[in-house]
């Protein structure tokens, strides 16, 4: 039986198991996908581990997107880009690392908005989930206006980028509004709870009057799925996309990579709802 899992800490709550036992078991595939809950002192051995049971393949998630680099032998051209892995391949005892993130945030946006060629797309947060949203979203011809809490983050991903790209991507810093075609929020920060909720907490990232001139806005966060932010942007009838869509797009090219057959996206979208 072939092993798959998410490496990250904490991981108790992840949704992927659920997707990928889901998948495996309709396509009839001998695998089980477990959770590695691990922490950062744990890493090291744990990465052997992958090696000698072997462990076929791993979801990454935080914090080890970008510290699991060290122990790879070799990552895709995005990996290079966006400085983050996601998913890891382990082929006769080599270790690949792919990027599916922004694959999954580029399908639930063109699934709503169509072709993203020459749209603006205003990005709040610079984290690692960021920078893949951002570098789906140039990939595919849109200019990216991205906003951060800490404003050095952002200029380094628009310092950066803009050496990759031909459309445009540039800093704002917070309190300077942007209209653009689509928001979309990857800031950890703010939706924990609705009761924690204020329209302050994003002042600076998003004069609320302007929701209404966006063609869409997109939450990554998924818990909870309809985010304050989601919120008020239906409200007032802008078209909305929730963090499980990005999940699991992710999640098929996760299958994709490891088991070579296209993945099964009803059985997994179903899999998702039912959490
Ligand atoms: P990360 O690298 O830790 O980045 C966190 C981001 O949130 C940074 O921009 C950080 O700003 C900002 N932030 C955190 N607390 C804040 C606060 N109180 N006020 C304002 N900004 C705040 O995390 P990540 O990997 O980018 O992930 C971000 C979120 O996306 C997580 O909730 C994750 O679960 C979700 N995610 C979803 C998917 C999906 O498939 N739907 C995929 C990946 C990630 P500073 O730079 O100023 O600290």
């Amino acid at each position: 039986m072939r092993q798959y899992g998410i490496l990250a800490y904490p991981a108790a709550h992840s949704r992927s198991p659920l997707m990928h036992n889901a998948a495996f078991k309709a396509m009839n595939i001998d695998a089980y996908y477990g959770v590695f809950e691990k922490k950062p002192e744990e890493l090291e051995a744990f990465m052997r581990e992958v090696l000698e049971r072997p462990i076929d393949g791993l979801s990454v998630s935080l914090p080890y997107k970008e510290s699991i680099l060290k122990y790879l032998d070799q990552v895709e051209p995005a990996v290079q880009k966006i400085g983050a892995v996601n998913t890891v391949v382990n082929k006769e005892g080599k270790l690949y690392g792919f990027n599916t993130d922004w694959i999954g945030s580029n399908r639930a946006l063109i699934e709503v908005v169509g072709d993203l060629t020459e749209k603006i797309v205003v990005i709040l947060g610079a984290g690692g989930a960021a920078r893949a949203v951002a570098y789906g979203a140039l990939l595919a011809g849109a200019h990216v206006w991205i906003k951060n809490r800490t404003k050095e983050k952002a200029d380094a991903i628009a310092v950066e980028f803009a050496e990759f790209f031909s459309t445009q991507i540039h800093s704002v810093p917070l309190g300077e509004m942007r209209t653009g075609d689509i928001l979309i929020n990857t800031t950890s920060g703010w939706t924990n709870g609705m009761e924690d909720w204020k329209e302050e907490m994003i002042a600076d990232y998003i004069n609320l009057d302007y929701l209404a001139n966006y063609q869409a806005v997109m939450d990554i966060v998924y818990t909870p799925l309809i985010t304050p932010l989601l919120e008020t942007a239906s409200e007032i009838g802008v078209n909305i996309i929730t963090g499980d869509k990005m999940l699991l797009y992710q999640a098929c090219e996760q299958f994709k990579l490891w088991t070579g057959e296209d993945a099964p996206l009803e059985v997994m979208s179903k899999a998702l709802e039912a959490v």
